[in-house]
């Protein structure tokens, strides 16, 4: 009796958004377009699956103990220094033989955001990202002088190097001599609207916290064989990631051009905010309404605040998982 009426009382005082909320979710994505099935072997079926239980696990337990974003941070972190993914080491290269990182955080309470593009000296862009959001005035950063507001702010550099994976340098080799054989010219050669090799490898996470937040984030080196300055959909809040509370949070993965062109993030958001939309409609269509042309798929993974997750791809396959209160981790990499 005593505690039916304590409950009781609580429900009274304590106003809804307050109270701790029984469903702590983490989603992620490790890149649309996954291997072709007939060349994925057994061993590396395990390592991918491997790689994305131990991303939702880490990032469980940081969203246990901390905020969506601490969940959203940890899980790509553990992405990112995962030599199998197109994020942080393993990132590919561009046609001048260099990585480019980019990457985005946004916060769904307060909406502040940080995003950071065209780096190669800094281990975890993810945790680059934050520091951007919460120690700049700024949202978007680039290049030396990005790196350099994250060094002098503790963030873990590294030497270049540090990137390189033989795997995704033979994509460069690969992409190289399909160009060459094309043109008949030595490449670099500037030629053709950028990307090749199928490759995507993208990183994301969304994440729903004890006290009903949302966040999101994306990690990425990019696309095979892109002109080098070339930035995609995954820094751009918006396109890559959104996150806010009011509806959603998003990460994307695929040909970041169309991403961009059709702010495929907070598309997503505003179906949901302005149409009343379910989570699970809106982001289909929003996926469904990219043009059809070659190299235009991709994949979405999306949260709300109930906890509804929705991960809808177009390609052969995504990589992908969720984790949810009690520790429960389901991943996926092809059948929708
Ligand atoms: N969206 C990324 C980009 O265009 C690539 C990917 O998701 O794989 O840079």
């Amino acid at each position: 009796m005593f505690y039916f009426v304590l409950v009781v009382v609580l429900l009274c005082v304590v106003p809804v958004s307050a109270m701790a909320q029984d469903k702590v979710v983490l989603v992620i994505h490790g890149g649309a377009g996954a291997i072709e099935r007939a060349k994925m072997t057994p061993e590396m079926e395990k390592q991918y699956r491997a790689a994305l239980t131990l991303a939702l696990k880490k990032g469980h337990a940081a969203l246990a103990k901390g905020t969506s974003l601490d969940g959203v941070e940890d899980a790509i972190k553990v992405l990112e220094d995962s030599p199998l993914f197109n994020a942080g080491k393993g990132a590919v290269f561009n046609r001048e033989g260099r990585q480019e990182l980019n990457a985005s955080i946004m916060d769904g309470k307060t909406k502040r955001a940080g995003a950071i593009a065209g780096i190669n000296r800094i281990k975890n862009p993810i945790s680059a990202c934050r520091v951007i959001m919460e120690k700049s005035e700024h949202v978007f950063m680039i290049g030396e002088g990005a790196e350099r507001f994250c060094r002098d702010n503790g963030v873990v550099m590294v030497n270049p190097l540090y990137f390189w994976t033989d795997s995704a340098w033979k994509q460069l080799q690969k992409a190289d001599e399909r160009a060459k054989k094309k043109t008949g010219l030595p490449s670099p050669s500037g030629r053709g609207a950028g990307g090749e090799g199928g490759h995507f490898g993208t990183v994301g996470a969304a994440a729903l916290d004890k006290s009903g937040n949302l966040a999101a984030g994306t990690s990425t080196g990019g696309i095979n064989y892109v002109r080098a300055g070339r930035v995609g959909d995954s820094p751009i809040i918006g396109a890559g990631a959104y996150a806010e509370n009011e509806s959603c949070a998003v990460s994307c993965t695929g040909k970041g051009e169309f991403f961009i062109r059709f702010t495929v993030a907070s598309d997503i958001a505003a179906r949901m905010k302005y149409r009343g939309d379910s989570l699970k409609k809106a982001a289909d269509d929003v996926l469904a309404g990219l043009p059809k042309l070659p190299g235009g798929t991709g994949g979405i993974i999306a949260l709300d605040r109930q906890g509804n997750v929705a991960m809808p791809f177009n390609s052969n396959g995504m990589y992908r998982g969720t984790i949810t209160q009690a520790g429960k981790v389901w991943v996926a990499i092809y059948d929708k």
